[in-house]
């Protein structure tokens, strides 16, 4: 028998995972002002699903959006005071199919990726979905179905969420809900070094920068078989924990000239790739001479302000510079697979949790590294009251 409150013409739903007609959700208000309201549960349509939202990390890139807008873009414009839920990073189970869904069942547990793009510009049919050119063009009478979750549609600050059976990685029963959150930051390092060049067995690389995407790209380049993974940054803890998910090396850039001993790990030669997860003004300078000659330059992070770069120095040594965004290519696939096989451990960069109703706290500590916070994850009532009662079985 379907659930009385939430019936909608073609679409599935099962008994034992009832929906309500209303969920709470958090939305965005004027810059740095969320709200926790009451939003009617959002209907699936053709390849889409309707996803409980079980538990959901904060991003750095969530901070932006809450306080100044991009890179999120609703209906044409900056996101605020429309009625947008923003949160990106979340996992969940399945418990309604659109029409003509069955890639997935209902009770399904899967983690998200962000992006289904257009399926129909030039850059989604090359599997750049994260660039496709419709990038917010979903609404009146420019809609080509784009959706961004989180950016350019509503995201996972909320009990429940809609998405695209593409943007759907089912797991196991053995992963936790905090770890499935994190697939995504992997799937952004394997995305750079997919694009880099995919497989780097036995090639040297740099990631700059121990932030949640510098770590797990830490982790994915060890699982490829990068060699030496070298780690750079400012502060001792986060390079320990570096350490511990692959980094052959770490160089604390306050205490030691970070170009010169990378050169000498390397006995001169200088590395293959440069994962650029800092952001720092001159990383794009450090990172050139870091390399060897014809390497490649990865950068997943950006400075504020517009930085200086030594171009001749790029163009004599044939060094190739690759922006990313996010996570294309079904690149987060590929991290959940090494991270199912139990390839490396991302919880190690999950530092604290807290409760839906607590988020704006949840938020503060991620901004402000209270507690040398680097991930923090949300969990959802829902799930936390299955998860108590299946204990107590
Ligand atoms: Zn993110
Ligand atoms: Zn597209």
């Amino acid at each position: 028998m379907q659930h009385p409150t939430y019936q909608h013409e073609g679409v599935k739903t099962n008994s034992a995972f009832p929906i309500p007609e209303k969920m709470k959700a958090w939305v965005l208000g004027n810059p740095e002002e969320l709200h926790l309201i009451e939003k009617v549960v959002p209907v699936p349509k053709r390849a889409e699903v309707l996803v409980r939202v079980d538990a959901i990390a904060i991003c750095a890139t969530d901070l932006d959006v809450i306080s100044s807008g991009p890179p999120a873009m609703i209906q044409g414009g900056l996101p605020f005071n429309k009625n947008f839920t923003p949160g990106h990073e979340y996992m969940g189970t399945v418990v309604a199919l659109g029409p003509g869904v069955d890639e997935f069942a209902i009770g399904d547990r899967i983690t998200v990726e962000i992006h289904a793009g257009c399926g129909q510009c030039k850059r989604c049919r090359m599997g750049m979905y994260t660039s496709c050119h419709n990038y917010g063009l979903n609404y009146g009478d420019v809609d080509k179905g784009h959706r961004a979750n989180g950016f350019t549609s509503d995201g996972g600050f909320a009990e429940y969420a809609i998405n695209n059976i593409n943007t759907l990685i089912k797991i196991s029963d053995d992963m936790s809900d905090e770890e499935a959150t994190l697939v995504v930051t992997a799937g952004t390092g394997m995305y750079g070094l997919t694009e880099l060049g995919g497989l780097i067995a036995g090639e040297g690389i740099v990631v700059m920068g121990p932030g949640p995407i510098g770590l797990l790209g830490v982790a994915v380049a060890k699982a490829l078989g990068a060699y030496p993974v070298i780690l750079t940054g400012t502060r001792d803890n986060r390079l320990e924990t570096g350490r511990e998910l692959g980094a052959d090396y770490t160089i604390n850039v306050r205490k030691e000239d970070a170009v010169k001993k990378v050169r000498e790990i390397t006995s001169g030669k200088g590395v293959d790739y440069i994962l650029e997860c800092s952001g720092a003004p001159e990383a794009i300078n450090e990172a050139g001479l870091m390399l060897n000659r014809g390497g490649k330059i990865c950068l997943a992070a950006f400075p504020h302000d517009p930085a200086l770069i030594d171009v001749a120095h790029l163009v004599r040594n044939n060094i190739y510079i690759y922006g990313i965004r996010g996570e294309g290519r079904s690149a987060t696939h590929r991290a959940h697979a090494f991270m199912a096989e139990k390839r490396f451990d991302a919880t190690k960069i999950h530092s604290h949790s807290f409760m839906m109703d607590e988020l704006p706290k949840a938020l503060h500590y991620a901004r402000n590294r209270i507690d040398d916070a680097i991930k923090v994850v949300v969990k959802m009532p829902q799930r936390q009251a299955e998860l108590a009662k299946s204990k107590t079985l």
